[in-house]
C-alpha cells in the first residue's frame, strides 16, 4: 500500500484516516497539531507514545523538502533555494523581504508543461505535480532556515498552479490554518499563464486571494508565438474569463507583463493593452524580462520601461514596475534547477 502524505490532510481527513486505530479525540488533535507545526517525522511528536508513532510511520509519510543549494543575494538579502524532494526531483523557492514582511515564492509542479518560450521552468516539460504538503513544506523550510514567520505567499515559482488545481486548492485551505502557518488568503497571490477553464473553476471558490494573469502580450499572434496556452484559449476568451472572475469575486486582477525588448514594447502593444482592459478592475505589473541562458529575450533598457509605463498610465491604467529582487542570484524561477540539470 502506498503511504499517505500526512501534511496534505486537513483535520477531518486525518481523523478519518486514523479511524482504524480508534484513538481518543485528544490524541488525533495532538497529531494534527504536530503536523501543522511543520515537523518532518513522527519521532518529533514527543508526547505521542512510541508504539503509536511506529504504527503511524507504516501508514503515513511527511512531504519534506531538503535544501540542496542556497544562494543569498548580496544586493537585497533575497534567498533562492534549490530544494530536493523525497523522490530526488528538484524545485525552487525564493524567500524575500518585501512589503513589511517576509514573502515566499513557491513552486506548484516539478517543471511545467505550458512551454512558454521565455521561461526556464518549462524547458524540459513537467515531471510531476507537487502535493499540497510539498507546497507547505517549501514555506516551512524557508521560515525555519531564516528564523522568521512568513506573512505572504506567491504561487509564482515553477509550474502552473491551475494545471494542478486540486492540490493548489488544498494548499490554500491548509496554509491558512492557525495551528500552522496561519497565512490568510488576502496575503496570497496565485499566478496563471491563462488556463481559462481553471479561472472559471477558481471563481466558483470565491477566495479572497489575488489572481495574477501572465499576459505578456495583448495581440493573439504575438502571445501565441511565445505562450502555447494562447492557442488553446485566445485573448478574447482569457479576458472574458477575467471579467467573469472579477464579477463573481469583486476582486482586482493583476496582469503581469514581462517587457521583452523589441517584442512587446511597441506603441501598438500599449494601445491594444489599454483597449483590452478598459473598464476592468485591474492593475498592470510591468516586469523587466529576466534573461534566460537558453533564449535571447532581453528587457528593454530602464528608460524604455519607464516610458512604457507613462504611456499606459496616460490611458488611465494603474501600473507598477516590479522591483527586481535577487538580480545577482538569477532569482527568477526555473533557472537554478536548469543550471543543476546542465551540470
Ligand atoms: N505558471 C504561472 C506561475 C509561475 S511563472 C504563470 O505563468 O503565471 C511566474 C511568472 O514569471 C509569470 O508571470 C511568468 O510569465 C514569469 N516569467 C517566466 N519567465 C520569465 C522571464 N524570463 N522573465 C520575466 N518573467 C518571467
Ligand atoms: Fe509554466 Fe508559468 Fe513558466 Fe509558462 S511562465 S512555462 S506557465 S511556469
Amino acid at each position: 500500500m502506498d503511504k499517505i502524505d500526512i501534511k496534505s490532510l486537513n483535520a477531518t481527513e486525518l481523523s478519518e484516516n486514523l479511524d482504524y486505530l480508534s484513538l481518543p479525540k485528544f490524541r488525533v488533535t495532538q497529531i494534527y497539531e504536530w503536523v501543522r507545526r511543520g515537523v518532518g517525522s513522527f519521532a518529533e511528536m514527543t508526547n505521542v507514545p512510541a508504539t503509536l508513532r511506529e504504527k503511524l510511520d507504516d501508514k503515513f509519510y511527511f512531504a519534506d523538502v531538503k535544501i540542496a543549494r542556497k544562494l543569498v543575494s548580496k544586493l537585497d538579502g533575497t534567498v533562492k533555494y534549490l530544494f530536493e524532494l523525497a523522490d530526488g526531483e528538484f524545485i525552487e523557492s525564493v524567500f524575500m523581504s518585501y512589503h513589511h514582511g517576509y514573502t515566499v515564492c513557491i513552486s506548484t509542479q516539478v517543471g511545467c508543461r505550458m512551454g512558454c518560450k521565455f521561461c526556464a521552468s518549462g524547458i524540459n516539460g513537467k515531471a510531476r505535480d507537487l502535493t499540497a504538503g510539498e507546497m507547505l513544506a517549501q514555506i516551512e523550510a524557508a521560515a525555519r532556515d531564516n528564523g522568521v514567520r512568513v506573512s505572504n505567499v506567491v504561487m509564482m515559482g515553477m509550474g502552473e498552479p491551475l494545471d494542478n488545481f486540486r492540490n493548489s486548492m488544498k494548499f490554500l485551505e491548509l496554509v491558512g490554518d492557525e495551528k500552522g502557518l496561519g497565512i490568510g488568503m488576502r496575503h496570497i497571490s496565485l499566478s496563471t499563464s491563462g488556463v481559462v477553464d481553471g479561472i472559471y473553476k477558481l471563481a466558483e471558490y470565491n477566495l479572497p486571494i489575488t489572481l495574477s494573469i501572465s499576459l505578456h502580450a495583448p495581440i493573439d499572434e504575438l502571445r501565441s508565438s511565445v505562450m502555447p496556452v494562447n492557442k488553446r484559449w485566445n485573448l478574447a476568451e482569457l479576458f472574458k474569463a477575467c471579467k467573469d472572475y472579477i464579477k463573481v469575486t469583486g476582486r482586482r486582477i493583476s496582469f503581469e507583463y514581462a517587457l521583452i525588448d523589441g517584442f512587446n514594447d511597441s506603441d501598438e502593444c500599449i494601445k491594444k493593452l489599454a483597449e483590452s482592459v478598459k473598464g476592468m478592475l485591474c492593475h498592470i505589473n510591468l516586469i523587466p524580462a529576466n534573461p534566460v541562458v537558453e533564449n535571447d529575450f532581453r528587457s528593454p533598457e530602464r528608460k524604455k520601461v519607464e516610458d512604457f509605463q507613462k504611456k499606459l498610465e496616460s490611458y488611465g491604467l494603474t501600473t507598477t514596475i516590479r522591483r527586481t529582487l535577487g538580480a545577482d542570484i538569477n532569482a527568477s524561477c526555473g533557472q537554478l534547477r536548469r543550471s543543476e540539470a546542465n551540470k
